[in-house]
């Protein structure tokens, strides 16, 4: 009997047949298991030779991020086993870690040494390559604050068989084109990253998480921009009806955070309502029957504008959250809705990112939205890294 050519790779034990597995209804007909980059770079050229597309996985959190796949099969190359290796260099402020090693695991291990990264836990097992894959912008960030800008270096498999470093270990470390940010949110669509090296910060000395009510979500944007000057770490407004609620947190040393929180007034947060607010970004929270979740990303100006817009066209409730500091709102709105939404998106100059919908409603729209103008120029770079269309072809922009 010939054996699989991924079994060839990796060995019996770490590849299967998954009992009933599709991804947004194309049905994945093997799970392959690399333990090392030198064997994800090798899956990759089976997987060209074979003809057989691939999509990489961590802990599968947001692969249904994405377009439908144009394949009729995928093989999903499960990146877990590339989950132990962190190397933490606290004197140089830096680590470097295997693309499989769970978010919590680095954030642990950073915590341990008086640092931190611009990763954080908001989905248990989330891995650190999947979420340089996606490159969210979350709770945490404000637009000097972005994880890609964090990713110093990154080892990536391509299907030619071949490893390809890219960046460095030091913040000015790039000749020649940056590659590390062209992989930084393309999904997996031009490489398998299979390692990447993050810069440390110190982890802060003091925190303080604040709330405060508004009758009116106007009220509570204009209070949001009063706090950009003291520099939050993060802040969130939960529109409640006309009312909203605006969430922040200071962080620092000490006398700076006790200094900052004179700044606009708030009552102190627990930290489970915090964690209610993290569950909800990250798509946790219980969710209205028959919605879409989007998230409309503008300049942080806009963002009271994105929330009037979606209230006009898919009611109050259909509000989850909104983001003042980087320009982003999530919403889960009704499916008939969806199409307007989009429309009224391109004739503002907004940006939506379908986070969740159904197969009938992907197969209607990109997903990323609208196209960007240089959707050619993208074109001809996935040609470039990916010919064969092995690296889950058609799930990203324009179906690349
Ligand atoms: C700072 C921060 C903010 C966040 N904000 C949000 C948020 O607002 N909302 C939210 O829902 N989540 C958010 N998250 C969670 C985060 O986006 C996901 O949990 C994480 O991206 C998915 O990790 P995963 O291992 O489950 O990846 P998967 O779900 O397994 O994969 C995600 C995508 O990446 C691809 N992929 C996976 N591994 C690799 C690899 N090694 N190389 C190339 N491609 C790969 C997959 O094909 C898929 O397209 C945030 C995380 C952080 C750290």
């Amino acid at each position: 009997m010939v054996n699989d050519p991924f079994e060839d790779v990796v060995g019996a034990d770490h590849c299967y047949v998954p009992a009933d597995e599709s991804l947004d209804g194309v049905p994945v007909s093997m799970v392959v298991c690399p333990g090392t980059a030198e064997e994800v770079a090798a899956c990759l050229a089976k997987a060209r030779e074979s003809g057989r597309p691939i999509v990489p996985s961590g802990a599968g959190s947001k692969l249904a991020w994405g377009n439908r796949a144009e394949a009729k099969a995928l093989v999903r190359v499960d990146l877990t086993r590339l989950g132990e290796q962190i190397k933490l260099q606290a004197e140089e402020g830096i680590v470097t870690v295997q693309a499989g090693v769970p978010v919590e695991t680095l954030e642990h291990a950073a915590a341990e040494r008086g640092k931190r990264t611009l990763l954080c836990t908001l989905y248990p097992g989330a891995t650190v390559g999947g979420t340089i894959a996606v490159d969210p912008s979350g709770l945490e960030f404000a637009p000097d604050w972005r994880l890609r800008n964090d990713v110093l270096g990154l080892q990536v498999a391509h299907p030619d068989g071949q490893l390809e470093r890219c960046g460095g270990q030091v913040v000015k470390n790039v000749t020649g084109f940056d590659l590390v940010r062209l992989y930084c949110g393309s999904f997996g669509t031009l490489g398998v990253i299979t390692e990447a090296t993050l810069r440390l910060r110190p982890l802060p000395e003091a925190r303080r998480l604040l709330c405060r009510d508004f009758e009116t979500r106007e009220t509570a944007f204009t209070v949001s921009r009063e706090l950009l000057p003291c520099e939050p770490r993060a802040a969130v407004l939960r529109p409640q009806g006309n009312a909203a609620r605006l969430l922040w947190r200071w962080e620092g040393v000490e006398a700076d955070v006790t200094q900052r929180a004179r700044g606009p007034e708030g009552a102190r947060l627990e930290a489970a309502d915090w964690a209610q607010v993290c569950a909800e970004a990250a798509g946790l929270a219980p969710r209205p029957e028959a919605t879409i979740r989007i998230r409309v990303s503008a300049r942080a100006s806009d963002v009271s504008a994105i929330c009037t817009e979606l209230v006009d066209l898919a009611g109050q409730a259909s509000l989850r959250l909104a983001l003042p500091l980087v320009g982003v709102v999530v919403a889960e709105v009704p499916e008939a809705t969806l199409l307007q939404i989009l429309e009224r998106a391109r004739e503002q100059r907004w940006t939506v990112f379908v986070e969740r919908a159904t197969l009938e409603q992907k197969a209607r729209i990109d997903v990323f939205w609208p196209s960007p103008e240089a959707l050619p120029l993208m074109r001809a770079l996935k040609q470039r890294f990916d010919p064969e269309r092995i690296l889950s072809p058609g799930r990203f922009v324009g179906g690349i």
